[in-house]
């Protein structure tokens, strides 16, 4: 199978999210992305609004009827309180899957941009392939890994080419112990939406229906959330 991790606050969650997961999935002819809500962001610590049943409740609306999508527990709160490091959560998935099953995580382009600052950022490169999704607003990946190296963690090589089967630009890392990994990079969507953005229109009474599902923004108001 071909599985794609899919982190994220999803707070909540919102076309934007639903548009990337759906390329990726196209474009990787992925089996499975797993949607799953974080606990505590390390580098957003304490930064959710909705409780995590909430997001977890709101993810499996938005995901609504594709077979492909799955909300996934893998990063709920940690009993210890801890926050949720994604190299953790990779190898604990990695160990559940048999060797043919392929591994990606998805990430926006805004994200993947600070991920030298991540915990074990030259450790998680290698532990999958990654899917790297251009956000608007965020600086065009394929140009600032190609001018600008330094994005990544110290000693991780990059090459690029392109894939033919996919269409995609293709990333090649490298490292000096030989480990490799692929990084695809899917053009973007052109989705303006954020969370950060369906909150505030919450508060403020202006929620347009193009921003997310309906059944997302029921629960929103059935459940007072975001005002
Ligand atoms: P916030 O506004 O609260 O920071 P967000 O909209 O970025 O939230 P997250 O749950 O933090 O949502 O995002 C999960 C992942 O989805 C991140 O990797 C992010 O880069 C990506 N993502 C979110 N919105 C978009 C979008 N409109 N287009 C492409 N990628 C997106």
């Amino acid at each position: 199978m071909r599985i794609a991790f899919f982190g994220g606050t999803f707070d909540p969650p919102h076309y934007g999210h639903l548009a990337i997961a759906r390329a990726a999935a196209d474009c990787l002819r992925l089996d499975k992305v797993l949607f799953a809500p974080v606990g505590k962001q390390p580098l957003k610590q304490d930064s959710s609004v909705a409780s995590f049943e909430d997001r977890v409740a709101m993810v499996r609306l938005a995901i609504g009827e594709d077979t492909r999508f799955e909300v996934s527990a893998l990063d709920a709160p940690r009993p210890d309180g801890h926050p949720n490091y994604t190299i953790d959560t990779i190898l604990g998935l990695k160990k559940s899957l048999s060797p043919q099953d392929q591994l990606f995580c998805l990430i926006g382009a805004d994200s993947f941009l600070s991920v030298s600052h991540w915990y074990r950022a030259a450790e998680l490169l290698f532990a999958c392939d990654f899917i790297v999704a251009g956000r608007p607003g965020a600086e065009r990946l394929d140009v600032v890994l190609q001018n600008a190296r330094q994005t990544l963690p110290q000693g991780v090589r990059i090459s690029s080419s392109y894939h033919h089967q996919t269409e995609l630009l293709e990333f090649g890392l490298t490292n000096d112990s030989g480990q490799h990994s692929t990084l695809f990079y899917l053009p973007d969507l052109h989705e303006e939406v954020s969370a950060t953005a369906v909150r505030s229109s919450v508060a403020e009474r202006s929620l347009s229906n193009d921003a997310l599902p309906e059944q997302v923004s029921e629960y929103i108001r059935a459940h007072h959330l975001y005002y």
